[in-house]
């Protein structure tokens, strides 16, 4: 049986009642953003209706208790992936993307040169893959592609063999977005440090999904997304190691980043608050802290297990057929909860359409990874991911659908 009472899940989830033609909402495209339970949803709400204020300069009570609110959020989110210095290792960005660019901005203008590489992998979200490009453009460094075996896992002799002395950064994903692998974080974390070189870990798909402890990885940065983990839109985090983010130069500049200004220069603010130019992310912040304590109420060992349940039954019914073609590693157990396919002679994305008309909605394109699907030698895939509210009876669903496109395109 499920390793959740999925049923008591989904009553904390509205949108699933939402149904169209008749046809009850198949949501199956949780790794581009997951459903918003009730506890989040009042979470916002509650923050606007008796707390709204602007934070770190009133002095009044409002002012006061979203500061606080917002400042606790940060250490609930860096004990959620194990980080032990709490907010000061914590920096609240828009999402994934920006928690990138961050970095590769403030760490990768001031350091990178003519000779410095960069090591990124084949299966690399745009995210990082267009911002680290750039960011050797601008400063000479080179950057360089870990390869993928057949079964879609990172070719770690090619690891071995990239990461050398002139490697300044390594930055994977930890569970790739389009395959579902999971990455030896760990073993790429030894092979960067060993060259004195830093890691980041794109973490987007990976913190929602399993529990992550970013101090045993041992990774300098570790970023995701809110609204991938039953958070809100418009929040990401970026957990970086103390000594490192003291060190380096801040990203943007504005207000409340800074401590002492001066008509001369500025001298910056404590952690992570350095980091955090302008008015933050204050109603997203507490509402995110809502979503971790949600996750945390389930257990992140319970998630995983049931993301696993939902993928092994999903492998096992796209496998019944020779005409679907499905990417990544072939075990439940060695992947993140999605699946990237293809039916053959049918363009993922009128896949999609089909799908839709079923009320089931899964994602197809190329899912911000154009250079792997380049190397998967397709344009385009379907991919239908999961969350703790999804069952095997919607993975049923998904395949009739199949089937009817199938019929359609025979
Ligand atoms: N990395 C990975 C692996 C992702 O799946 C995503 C979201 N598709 C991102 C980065 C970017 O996340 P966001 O759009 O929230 O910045």
């Amino acid at each position: 049986s499920a390793p959740l009472d999925v049923e008591r899940v989904r009553e904390d989830f509205p949108i699933l009642e939402r149904e169209f033609d008749s046809n009850q909402l198949v949501y199956l495209d949780n790794a581009a953003t997951t459903q918003t339970p009730n506890q989040v949803i009042d979470a916002i709400g509650d923050y606007y209706r008796e707390t709204n204020a602007n934070v770190h300069r009133g002095i009044h009570h409002l002012s006061q208790e979203a500061s606080i609110a917002y400042e606790e959020a940060h250490d609930t989110l860096a004990n959620f992936v194990g980080a032990s210095g709490g907010r000061e290792e914590m920096v609240f960005t828009k999402n994934t993307t920006e928690a990138e660019n961050l970095v590769a901005y403030a760490w990768g203008l001031n350091e990178l040169g003519e000779g410095d590489e960069v090591v990124l992998t084949e299966m690399e979200h745009h995210a990082s893959l267009v911002t680290w490009q750039q960011i050797a453009k601008r400063t000479g460094a080179t950057v360089r592609y870990i390869g993928i075996t057949e079964e879609g896992e990172l070719d770690m002799d090619h690891a071995r063999d990239l990461i050398g002395p002139d490697t300044r950064m390594v930055s994977v994903v930890h569970v790739s977005n389009a395959l579902g692998t999971i990455n030896p974080v760990e073993e790429l974390a030894d092979l960067a440090h060993e060259q004195d070189a830093l890691i980041f870990v794109d973490g987007a798909q990976a913190v929602p999904n399993r529990p992550v402890d970013v101090e045993a990885i041992d990774a300098d940065f570790y970023a995701f997304s809110g609204h991938k983990m039953a958070g809100p839109t418009g929040i990401g985090c970026l957990y970086g190691k103390k000594a490192i983010l003291e060190e380096m130069e801040p990203f943007l500049y504005g207000g409340d980043m800074i401590k002492k200004v001066t008509f001369e220069g500025a001298k910056w603010n404590d952690l992570p608050w350095k980091y955090e130019a302008g008015t933050p992310l204050i109603a997203q912040g507490i509402a995110l802290e809502r979503a971790v304590e949600y996750l945390e109420g389930i257990g992140m060992e319970r998630v995983q297990a049931h993301e696993e349940w939902v993928t092994e039954y999903a492998l096992e019914r796209l496998t019944e057929f020779d005409d679907i073609e499905i990417y990544g590693p072939q075990k439940a157990e060695n992947r993140g909860g999605l699946v990237g396919f293809n039916l053959n002679g049918v363009h993922a994305h009128d896949l999609a359409s089909i799908m839709n008309d079923h009320a089931v909605a899964i994602r197809a394109g190329d899912h911000c990874t154009q250079p792997l699907h380049d190397v998967l030698g397709t344009a385009a895939s379907a991919r239908a991911s999961f969350y703790i509210y999804n069952t095997r009876e919607e993975i049923d669903r998904l395949v009739e659908a199949v089937d009817d496109a199938r019929q359609l395109f025979a």
